[in-house]
């Protein structure tokens, strides 16, 4: 998946007493695209660029990297490369880099004024959070949780596809969380809006920080439970089929977590950790 990067490191730990210095990284976004070396991905340092009001970001490893809010300009030796380009560049930690830094770009897009008293937010101090001045308001970063869900049926595996995005390969049954809602209810929810099936014997597997659209995505394994055959039911989904595991297409991302978890069920005779 995108976020394994060892033994390269991300830390996430917010810091209020660096400062930014010649040779720590930079992140500069234009839309969902990054500002990168052309050629090749690679951060311009702070020193290429004379931006102000830099945010601290994250380090990676142990180099700060810090993120500017202005769409710098590209030059001869920077350009902007889209997310779902960079993504699946190398080195893989910087395409990590380059996504977490995305989704915290938005979210300081997003909140540059307080929605109750309109007043300009500033960085908190204390942690990593947009504070108001005038009413205390804190907005701390957007994480959206949301399932991804294997369905299985002995040796078969349900793949789906979405009936109206870009995203054209086999996927799996995907939802958010909504207020109030566990993880668990969400799968048995979302399988049954989307396929029309009930679900059983569910099993945790992995989570992953789904940064280019700010989820957090958590995957399960489940079995079907009693009706087998599927219903597209809310329009989502224009396939929902089942593949016997030697048949499942070998049509997934190498970076995702529904890729991971459909390569691991095609491979191995259980889901058991
Ligand atoms: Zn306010």
């Amino acid at each position: 998946m995108i976020q394994d990067i060892a033994p390269h490191r991300l830390r996430n730990a917010f810091s209020a007493d660096r400062a930014p210095s010649a040779e720590h990284w930079l992140l500069s976004y234009r839309g969902n695209a990054v500002l990168s070396a052309a050629g090749g991905l690679r951060l311009p340092k702070v020193a290429d660029y004379s931006a102000q009001a830099l945010h601290y970001a994250f380090s990676l490893d142990g180099v700060p990297v810090w993120l500017t809010n202005d769409a710098l300009p590209e030059t001869e030796g920077w350009r902007y490369i889209e997310s779902k380009i960079y993504r699946a560049m190398t080195p893989q930690e910087i395409a990590f880099a380059c996504t977490v830094g995305e989704s915290l770009h938005r979210w300081h897009c997003a909140n540059r004024y307080c929605g109750a008293c309109r007043t300009e937010l500033r960085d908190s101090k204390r942690e990593r959070a947009l504070v108001c001045p005038t009413c205390g308001a804190v907005r701390y970063p957007r994480i959206n949780p949301a399932v991804i869900v294997a369905v299985t049926d002995g040796d078969r595996l349900l793949l789906t596809k979405y009936a109206d995005r870009p995203f054209s390969r086999f996927a799996l049954v995907a939802g958010f969380c909504e207020a109030g809602e566990s993880a668990e209810d969400t799968v048995r929810r979302e399988v049954w809006e989307e396929v029309g099936l009930r679900v059983k014997n569910l099993l945790y597997y992995k989570s992953q920080p789904w940064a280019v659209a700010d989820d957090l995505l958590l995957g399960f394994y489940c079995e079907v439970d009693g009706e087998t055959t599927p219903t597209l039911r809310d329009g989502e989904l224009k396939l929902a089929q089942w593949f016997a595991r030697e048949s499942i297409p070998n049509d997934y991302s190498e970076i995702s977590l529904t890729g991971e978890m459909i390569d691991r069920f095609r491979r191995e005779k259980t889901v058991d950790k």
